[in-house]
C-alpha cells in the first residue's frame, strides 16, 4: 500500500475496539492490585530533556544510541519521546522532591506510550505502550522478591498462567567491575569477529555487548565469563534470599547467567517474565534494582526497584472473545418525524439513568431504523409510535438475529427504567 497522510507513522498504530477494550481491562486490574501493594499512580510528560535518557539509560545501550526519537524544539532544546518510564519516574522524583526521609519507600505506577526507533514486527513497535512500577528506598531481597511476584500477579490476574520469571543478579558496583575486567579480557580475543557496535562497545561499554542483536555477537557470547562467578560473597547471599523468598512465594523461577537486560542503571537483581507456551519469545515484561539511578540524575542516593510490562505484548495472549462488546444496548426509535421530540425525551430519560442508550433517528421508514438499530448491535429497541405517544406506553422489541424470532411487547411508558434495569 502506498503511504498517504492516513498511513499511520511507521510502527504506529490506532487503539481502538477490542484492542482498547483489553488495554483497559489490564489497567484497570493493574491499579487495583497496585493499591493493594502501596503504590499511587503518577503521570510524568511523554518528553523529557534529551539528557535525562542519556544519563540514566546509559549512552552506549542501543535504546539511547540508536533508538531514541530526539529533537531540537522551537528554542533549540534537544528533548526526546519517552523509550522507558523509569528515567521520567525518576527526575519527576527529583524535580518535586518526594522523597523526605519518612516517607519511604515510595511506591509510584505509571502506564501510557513509550517510543522506540525499533525494527517493527510482531509485538514490537515503535509506539507501545508500558505499565510500570518503580519502589524507592526499601534495599532488601524480600523487596526484590515482593516486585517479581507483583508482576507475576498481573499476569494471572488478567488470565496469563504460564509465564515463566527468569532471574540473575549483576552485583554491587565491585563485583561487577571485576566482571568487566574478565568480559574486556575474554571479548579482546574475538574483537576482529564482533560485529563494529560491539567492536565500539568494548572500549566504551563493554557489558553491553551481552545484549547485541547481532547473530555472531551472540554465539560469542554463549561462552563469555558468567557474573555469577564474579559476585561477592554478599551479593551471593543477596540473591539466594531473594531466590529463597521467591519459593515461599510459590514464584517458579529459572536462574538465567546470560540475563543482563539493556538498560545501564541497574545492578543486583534483574529479571524477565516470558510466555513458556512458546507463543512469544520475547519477553512480556521486565526489570530490575537501580540503586545508583536516583543520585545519578541528582537525587538522593537511595537505592529503588522497578518494572514494566509491555502493554501490546499482554495484550496479545488475552483471549479476544471475553473482550467482545456483549453489552446490552438499547435503541429508542421514532416511527416518524412526528414523534421524535416525544423519543428524545425518552432517550435523554435512559441515558440520565446511565443505561447505555442510542437515539436511532435517520432513516426514511421504521424498517430502515430498525436496520441501523441492528448494525449498532441493539438488544432491545423501544418504539415510539402515534399510538405508544396516545397511550404513554412504549412497544419494546427484543432484537434476535432471526426477524421472526422477534419478540414484541407493549409496557406503560412510567416503568421503562425499572424495566431496562432489571430485565
Ligand atoms: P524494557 O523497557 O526494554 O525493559 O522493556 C519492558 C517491556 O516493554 C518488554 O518486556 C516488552 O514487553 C515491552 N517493549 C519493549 N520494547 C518494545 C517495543 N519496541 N514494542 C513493544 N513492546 C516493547
Amino acid at each position: 500500500m502506498s503511504k498517504t497522510i492516513f498511513t499511520p507513522v511507521r510502527g504506529m498504530k490506532d487503539l481502538y475496539g477490542i484492542d482498547f477494550n483489553k488495554y483497559k481491562y489490564i489497567i484497570d486490574t493493574a491499579i487495583k492490585i497496585a493499591n493493594k501493594y502501596g503504590y499511587s499512580t503518577i503521570e510524568t510528560p511523554i518528553v523529557e530533556n534529551t539528557e535525562v535518557f542519556q544519563r540514566s539509560i546509559g549512552d552506549d545501550t542501543d535504546v539511547v544510541s540508536k533508538e531514541m526519537y530526539t529533537f531540537k524544539d522551537k528554542g533549540d532544546e534537544s528533548i526526546t519521546l519517552r523509550p522507558e518510564g523509569t528515567a521520567g519516574v525518576m527526575r519527576a522524583i527529583v524535580s518535586n522532591n518526594m522523597v523526605v526521609s519518612n516517607n519511604l519507600p515510595l511506591k509510584l505506577m505509571y502506564y501510557g506510550p513509550m517510543f522506540r526507533y525499533d525494527r517493527p514486527q510482531k509485538g514490537r513497535y515503535r509506539q507501545f505502550h508500558q505499565l510500570g512500577f518503580e519502589s524507592i528506598g526499601a534495599k532488601s531481597p524480600y523487596t526484590d522478591a515482593i516486585n517479581i511476584a507483583l508482576a507475576n500477579e498481573i499476569l494471572t490476574s488478567v488470565g496469563i498462567f504460564d509465564c515463566q520469571v527468569y532471574i540473575n543478579s549483576l552485583g554491587d558496583l565491585s563485583s561487577r567491575e571485576n566482571y568487566l575486567k574478565a568480559i574486556v579480557k575474554y571479548f579482546s580475543i574475538y574483537e576482529d569477529k564482533l560485529s563494529e557496535d560491539s567492536k565500539i562497545r568494548l572500549k566504551k561499554n563493554p557489558l553491553r555487548i551481552l545484549d547485541s542483536k547481532d547473530q555472531n555477537d551472540k554465539e560469542i557470547c554463549l561462552m563469555a565469563p558468567k557474573i555469577s562467578d564474579y559476585l561477592n560473597k554478599n551479593d551471593i547471599k543477596y540473591f539466594e534470599c531473594v531466590c529463597e523468598t521467591l519459593e515461599k512465594c510459590g514464584i517458579k523461577y529459572v536462574i538465567d547467567n546470560l540475563l543482563v537486560r539493556g538498560l545501564d542503571y541497574y545492578s543486583h537483581t534483574i529479571f524477565e517474565l516470558k510466555i513458556s507456551n512458546g507463543q512469544y519469545k520475547d519477553a512480556i515484561g521486565g526489570g530490575g534494582r537501580y540503586d545508583g539511578l536516583l543520585k545519578l540524575l541528582g537525587g538522593p542516593d537511595v537505592s529503588g526497584i522497578g518494572f514494566a510490562i509491555g502493554m501490546e505484548r499482554l495484550m496479545m495472549l488475552l483471549d479476544e472473545n471475553k473482550f467482545q462488546q456483549q453489552e446490552y444496548i438499547v435503541s429508542v426509535i421514532p416511527v416518524s418525524d412526528k414523534e421524535i421530540d416525544n423519543a428524545f425525551e425518552l432517550y435523554k430519560t435512559i441515558l440520565s439513568n446511565n443505561i447505555r442508550a442510542e437515539f436511532v433517528h435517520i432513516g426514511n421508514n421504521l424498517s430502515k431504523k430498525v436496520e441501523i438499530a441492528s448494525k449498532l448491535n441493539s438488544t432491545i429497541l423501544l418504539i415510539i409510535g402515534e399510538e405508544e405517544v396516545k397511550n404513554n406506553t412504549i412497544t419494546i422489541t427484543y432484537m434476535n438475529k432471526s426477524e421472526e424470532a422477534r419478540r414484541n411487547k407493549t409496557i406503560d411508558r412510567n416503568n421503562i427504567v425499572g424495566f431496562l434495569k432489571y430485565n
